[in-house]
């Protein structure tokens, strides 16, 4: 292809970004849009028309895949030699090359276990964690690095966070870690792009020589660059302006680990002269498709819509199931007369909230022997925790001695050693991700109470692990949505779109619940063609029916009208409407699940720094007034608060076991408590 035939198969907006080879040039654009195409144009133009030499420019994109897949593609429109790769990659090639030069010997080797280490860091701090505090303490020292906020600003910049422990606490676990990493000549992934940025912004010679190399630099995704990842950029540019970049601030996904699409947002600012380039064509989907994805962002404010360019196509189609088993089911068999009519399998996706989700789907897939592949995250019975915790009740079914009476409890008790607790960490990434493998055993195992013990349980799971080994070769794509980001499939499967897993619940915030539309957004623009959006009622078969869809799609069904119990009315005081479960919105009859404001099965947001605060006050009331703790309030009560959180004496007494008497004695303390976690 001749360099100019590059740009003209780009349209006359994505040609103008693409002729613009010496930067600074901005694209902002909604999803399918082509940013990606243009870019991968915009770098073989520059080099194949002889502007920037190929070794001299550098791709940054945001997985490993999408960096492969941009390899293939410049390498396809003549342009080899170009790198592409994510940030951390090229940190650690330029690291093992730089670090011998700057400070000398080898650099440090890559910390593995991060989570041994922060425990170490935590018992230094004199802080006894438990294990999802250890993971909500390894979050919040990511997404402090990520910040670029060092311990001796922690304190100063949590204002706003919920962190597992008080902000000073978890400042002097964060220092330890730093320690302990220096101590023992480790790094961790975010630290190989701390020391390249620092490397070659304290090392002239070197930064000279890494820049008379690289002059060009092109990144993709860009709304979700972390301040750390900026810095290395900054550092790589060296005060230079020839960078692209392309994002799409509706596609802001990552905000959790402090990735912020103000970078974006302030490029123009930053480069007054750049070239910004708005896309709006939406050269991926079907007007129906793209019909849909505008209506989920319909409320936000600022958005670009997308205006479809493709012929016609199928409507979205909306599936109401009964269970997760048979929504699971519907779906593999809808993939089987997707294949059967032609589409290949690799052209299909289904896309999930969080990995848990998955091992249902490898199930019914494997029984409907539809190949599969796991993008973003390992086959369910691959995956490290899911592997450890399989050959501990292997041990333990054999030492038939003292196992407790009931399978849900043996199941649990073996789960405990590896950390796992009833209640979810309030981190989400991997930490949650682990979580919920564990908690998708469990549950397994209150399905099957009362019909199998644990050896036979333990054999079941075998069976299970077994048959899930299909082929991954051109598989249909298992992936969260996360994984899914820049890709793009013929069909996509948008499934467990319930609330409380879309938004996931531990979305408090206004802003956690519109980067949890923003997912659906970016599922519903991967499909080019066929879309399918699916939710369960119950979880389990014969379940209770106490789910409902998503909110994002509220007002989008299209005339599919759910069965599902009404949205949660707003409560005046109690008594005078039913009593809603907060997570699913079913009504609650039990008083245990009254007082927890949610069934009992729903899985619980419990904040246990906050219930550890609460019990410890409780047991200073109860000795002060010699009284049995119990009197002062029940554990189902401090439960229920250190859930609920009550910001008002209102909320407090919407709280079953809370009367006037107590409200007296001990309102206040437990708001103040409350306040202040
Ligand atoms: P996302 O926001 O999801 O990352 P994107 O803006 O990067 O999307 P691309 O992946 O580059 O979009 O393009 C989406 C699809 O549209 C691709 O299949 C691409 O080849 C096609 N496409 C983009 N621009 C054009 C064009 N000018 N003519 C024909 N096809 C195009
Ligand atoms: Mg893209």
């Amino acid at each position: 292809m001749t360099p100019e035939a590059m740009l003209a198969a780009l349209d006359p907006e994505q040609r103008e970004a693409a002729a613009a080879v010496t930067g600074p040039v901005c694209v902002l654009a909604g999803a399918g849009t082509g940013k990606t195409r243009t870019i991968t144009h915009r770098a073989a133009f520059a080099v194949r028309s002889g502007a920037v030499p190929p070794t001299a420019l550098l791709a940054v994109t945001f997985t490993a895949r999408a960096a492969g897949e941009m390899r293939t593609r410049l390498r396809q429109l003549g342009a080899e030699g170009v790198q592409a790769r994510t940030f951390h990659a090229a940190a650690m090639r330029q690291l093992a090359y730089f670090w011998p030069k700057a400070v000398g010997g080898a650099p440090p080797a890559l910390l593995t276990n991060k989570f041994q280490l922060v425990a170490n860091a935590a018992a230094r701090a004199r802080l006894r964690p438990g294990t999802s505090e250890i993971r909500d303490l390894l979050s919040e020292i990511e997404w402090a690095t990520c910040t670029l906020t060092g311990p001796e600003a922690y304190v100063a910049a949590a204002a706003g966070r919920t962190p597992p422990f008080p902000a000073a606490d978890v400042a002097a676990v964060y220092a330890a870690y730093r320690d302990l990493k220096t101590a023992q000549g480790v790094a961790d992934f975010d630290d190989m792009l701390m020391y390249t940025a620092g490397i070659l912004e304290e090392h002239a010679e070197v930064a000279e020589e890494f820049r008379a190399r690289y002059r060009s630099f092109v990144v993709d995704e860009y709304q979700d660059v972390t301040p750390l990842q900026q810095r290395l950029l900054d550092a790589w540019l060296g005060g230079r302006d020839d960078l692209c970049v392309v994002g799409d601030v509706q596609q802001t996904i990552y905000s959790f680990t402090g990735a912020t699409p103000s970078f974006l947002l302030g490029f123009r600012t930053r480069y007054p002269t750049a070239t910004v380039v708005r896309l709006v064509r939406d050269y991926r989907s079907t007007p129906q498709v793209v019909d849909l994805a505008n209506g989920v962002l319909a409320s936000v404010p600022d958005k670009l819509e997308l205006r479809a360019q493709r012929p016609a196509g199928p409507a979205p189609s909306f599936q109401e199931h009964d269970d997760e088993a048979a929504e699971a089911v519907a779906v593999a068999r809808r993939c089987k007369e997707l294949v059967a009519a032609g589409v290949p399998a690799g052209e299909i996706a289904i896309l999930y909230r969080i990995n848990a989700q998955s091992a249902a789907y490898e199930a019914a897939l494997s029984n409907a022997d539809v190949p599969y592949v796991i993008r973003g995250g390992e086959r369910f019975f691959d995956r490290p925790e899911v592997r450890e915790a399989l050959l501990l009740l292997r041990g333990q079914a054999r030492a038939v001695d003292d196992l407790p009476a009931s399978l849900p409890d043996a199941v649990a008790s073996v789960l405990a050693v590896r950390g796992w607790t009833p209640a979810a960490p309030s981190s989400s990434g991997a930490v949650r991700e682990r979580w919920e493998s564990l908690s998708a055993l469990h549950r397994l195992a209150v399905d099957h109470a009362g019909e199998m013990d644990l050896p036979a349980f333990v054999a079941e799971l075998e069976e299970r692990a077994v048959a899930q080994h299909a082929p991954s070769v051109d598989g249909v794509t298992l992936a969260s949505l996360h994984a899914a980001k820049g890709l793009e499939w013929d069909a996509v499967f948008l499934v467990g779109l319930v609330d409380g897993t879309l938004p996931l619940i531990h979305a408090d915030t206004p802003e956690q619940v519109e980067e949890e539309r923003r997912l659906l957004y970016v599922g519903i623009t991967r499909a080019r063609e066929h879309l399918s959006l699916s939710w369960a009622l119950a979880r389990s078969p014969g379940g209770r029916a106490s789910r409902r869809p998503s909110r994002f799609l509220d007002g989008l069904l299209r005339g599919v009208v759910s069965k599902a119990a009404a949205p949660r009315p707003a409560r005046t005081s109690r008594g005078s409407v039913p009593v809603i479960c907060r997570i699913c919105g079913a009504v609650l009859n039990a008083a245990v699940d009254k007082k927890l404001g949610r069934c009992a099965t729903c899985p619980s947001d419990r904040d246990e720094a906050l219930y550890d605060a609460l019990r410890s006050w409780r047991a200073e009331r109860a000795k002060l007034l010699g009284q049995p703790a119990y009197c002062v309030f029940t554990d189902a009560t401090l439960a229920a608060i250190a859930e609920q959180k009550p910001a008002s004496v209102a909320a407090l007494v919407q709280i079953p076991g809370i009367g006037q008497a107590k409200l007296d004695k001990f309102g206040e303390d437990v708001l103040t408590l409350v306040s202040g976690s």
